[in-house]
């Protein structure tokens, strides 16, 4: 097998093993790592076709992280999708009103995060060992939700590691509070700040590169990575539940080998939907990426316009998750475009952060013809949940119902009759109060967990255990920072 290492998007000229990029997160000069060149899939899709999720995702992940031996990543693999996961089939597929919802949310935390983030851990810790390293890894989250309670399940408790999150105060849903507030495990610490998501990200990627703190770590012991999709090691293993996508339609007869589908992805960060990239790259016939944002459409308007300008309100939506500003993985796909060029790169990085602006060239918009964006306001959005339900009895979380009316949207500008599919990126029941709002047509003053049953009832869904599992429990983290004290939150829980 093709060796493959990882440079950085902002500086090519040195290299470092899938391991090692995994153990650093992000890279010292602020870049994110890439492949030094993006591997295909060595199997054919009919044999891809024959296997379940853990085999498939073998066939993808190994062509990745080529320095894991085989024995190394197939036990990563089992360790992590196994019955964390609700069904057997970890993605089920549920085909509605003609598309086909690949259902991302049946992990431990019930988003699509736990598809990465269960495997991680197993990634890391591996890493480590593999690199011969001694330091207790604290791993360093921003989250807009989701990321941080799927983090914090699978690092909860992990010898030789730490894990520390920080979230918007105010800008989570109830049900995603209370998970990540209710974690247990020595090793956690989770932190609110006065501040919203992309003030989080900032926040620690400020962190990461303050050279004289990571000088204190070194010598207390400890070193730094990252949970968020900056970390390859969360991108990979969401490559393979595209290529399973694939593989399962075909196998089911629901496409003929070798016909091209469509993606759509609810996207903020651009991590699940650069994943669908690099599996279009792989091989797998994705003819358009239809990249779905809420009223942060920063994105949508960055694929009309080739100008991505962050300089605008940001809105508090009803998908909180969506609710970025500045897309970090978006930066993977304007080095690639830029023909691999760092110095290109690493100007218009430069621009975002001095100016919150870049435009980029008329040949590097050309390269983005397979990338379609869209968006939907929170009213359609909830038009959509409202309209799915009467229509079929099935409930969209508002992730994924932006996603649905962006493609209702593209299918009635375009007639695109692809076979399409959409990343379910999370349950209903993860958004309850406005999936609820959304059904009913108006704002319940019940209690929240008394609107879970009612949800429960009208669905004909079982709650899912990782809402079953906070009703009761208790708090177990209750601070809440202004964002220049998110430094020393990590300072004292480290005992520097
Ligand atoms: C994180 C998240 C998204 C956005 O995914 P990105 O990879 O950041 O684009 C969408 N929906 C849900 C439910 C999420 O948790």
């Amino acid at each position: 097998m093709e060796e493959i290492l990882y440079k950085s998007t902002r500086d090519s000229s040195k290299t470092v093993t899938a391991s090692q990029a995994i153990l650093k997160g992000l890279s010292d000069d602020g870049g994110l790592f890439v492949p030094t060149k993006l591997p295909v899939l060595d199997k054919s899709i009919k044999e891809l076709a024959g296997m379940d999720y853990k085999g498939i995702a073998y066939e993808v992940m190994k062509l990745f992280l080529t320095d894991f031996t085989e024995e190394e990543l197939k036990n990563c693999i089992e360790n992590a999708y196994d019955d964390k996961f609700d069904t057997k089939e970890i993605v089920p597929i549920t085909k509605k009103d003609g598309a086909y919802f690949l259902e991302l949310y049946h992990g431990a935390t019930i988003a699509f995060k736990d598809m990465a983030l269960s495997i991680l851990p197993h990634l890391m810790t591996t890493s480590a060992k593999k690199n011969n390293i001694k330091n207790e890894i604290v791993i360093l989250t921003a989250t807009s939700g989701d990321t941080g309670k799927a983090a914090l399940a699978g690092f909860a408790d992990v010898p030789g590691t730490r894990i520390i999150v920080f979230y918007p105060k105010g800008g989570v849903s109830f049900i995603q509070e209370r998970q990540m507030v209710t974690q247990k495990g020595d090793n956690t610490l989770v932190v609110g700040i006065k501040g919203n998501f992309d003030d989080a990200q900032t926040g620690v990627k400020k962190i990461f590169g303050d050279k004289q703190l990571a000088k204190e770590l070194e010598e207390k012991g400890f070193q730094f990575s990252s949970a968020n999709s900056i970390n390859i090691g969360r991108l990979v293993p969401q490559v393979v539940y595209y290529v399973y996508a694939y593989a399962k339609l075909l196998s089911d007869g629901e496409i003929a080998e070798g016909e091209k589908i469509n993606v759509v992805v609810p996207t903020g960060n651009f991590g699940n939907i650069l994943a669908a990239y690099f599996a279009k790259n792989m091989g797998i016939p994705i003819e358009k990426l239809i990249c779905a944002s809420n009223e942060n459409k920063v994105l949508f308007d960055f694929f009309e316009t080739g100008v991505y300008d962050r300089n605008r309100e940001f809105m508090l939506t009803n998908s909180p998750s969506m609710d970025i500003l500045i897309s970090s993985n978006l930066e993977r796909l304007i080095y690639l475009i830029a023909g691999e060029d760092s110095k290109k790169n690493a100007d218009l990085m430069k621009q975002l952060s001095d100016e919150g602006r870049y435009e980029i060239s008329d040949d590097m918009k050309d390269k983005l013809s397979g990338f379609v964006g869209g968006y939907s306001t929170q009213q359609e959005t909830c038009a959509k949940i409202k309209d799915m339900y009467d229509k079929t009895g099935y409930v969209l979380d508002t992730h994924t119902a932006v996603a649905a009316k962006v493609y209702d949207d593209y299918v009635k500008r375009t007639e695109d009759k692809t076979k399409t599919v959409i990343a379910s990126t999370a349950s209903p029941y993860k958004f309850t109060v406005s999936v609820m709002e959304a059904i009913e047509g108006k704002k319940s003053d019940e209690p929240d967990f008394d609107l879970v049953d009612r949800l429960s009832r009208l669905s004909g869904t079982k709650v899912p255990n990782a809402v079953e599992e906070i009703k009761t429990a208790p708090t177990r983290h209750d601070h809440v920072c202004e964002i220049q004290d998110m430094v020393n939150e990590v300072k004292s829980f480290l005992n520097l």
